[in-house]
């Protein structure tokens, strides 16, 4: 199947007001085009440099970033991302709103949830996060909170899947109630190829797809 194949039945399968992350690490600028051609609005990357590289070679399109953000790189990518989906920590936050601040624009977030407390991960707990949305809008000017991201634990058991993306979806309605400008939730990032039906399931309203819409990754150094 081609891509665009891969894509339009992904999309059949999707409700509406989910939206389709087209996952791009590891793929080429030809691919990400087809992939837009295809249908895809919206690509997310993980590593900066990555990123950076292909930006000026892909058609237009929505970009976000959503792997592990050092905070020496966020200058690189301001500026070019609508959403950053792996803000874990105040200190990158406030990293990012010095940048958002010296381009003159307000850069939306997404607080990045490690439901299981899996030390491989990166991710804020579930108990940890109200206290760091606090920070961020205390200490912060220039980000608009648009909600949160999570990457479950990978299991056999797509029910014990569930309960993580579940009690993550509790908190993105809890924490969505807060009334104040800077907190605008609208995305709940939660699935990739092998989950985000449980995701779905679950109140995700965001899915970051990757190998179901491209084929296996290859990395270059394995
Ligand atoms: C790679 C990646 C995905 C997509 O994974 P697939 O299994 O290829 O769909 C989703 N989210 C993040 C954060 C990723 O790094």
């Amino acid at each position: 199947m081609s891509i665009k194949d891969n894509i339009e039945k992904i999309k059949r399968e999707l409700p509406e007001g989910v939206l389709l992350l087209g996952v791009t690490k590891t793929r080429t600028a030809e691919e990400i085009n087809e992939a837009i051609d295809g249908g895809i609005t919206d690509i997310g990357e993980n590593k900066v440099q990555e990123l950076v590289d292909k930006y000026d070679h892909v058609k237009p399109v929505k970009w976000h970033f959503i792997g592990h953000l050092q905070r020496n790189k966020v200058k690189y990518i301001i500026g070019k991302v609508d959403l950053i989906h792996s803000v874990d920590s105040l200190r990158l936050a406030e990293e990012i709103d010095k940048k958002a601040k010296e381009h003159g624009i307000i850069q939306d977030i997404l607080i990045q949830i490690n439901p299981a407390r899996e030390e491989s991960k990166f991710g804020v707990y579930l108990d940890d996060t109200e206290e760091l949305l606090w920070g961020i809008i205390e200490k912060s000017g220039n980000l608009r909170i648009r909600g949160l991201m999570s990457v479950a634990p990978f299991t056999e058991d797509p029910e014990d899947t569930g309960k993580y993306f579940g009690a993550v979806k509790e908190l993105y309605d809890r924490l969505g109630k807060i009334d104040h400008p800077m907190v605008d939730f609208k995305y709940l990032s939660m699935g990739m190829s092998h989950d985000y039906k449980v995701a779905i399931a679950n109140g995700s309203n965001l899915v970051r797809i990757g190998t179901a819409i491209f084929g296996e990754r290859k990395y270059k150094d394995q």
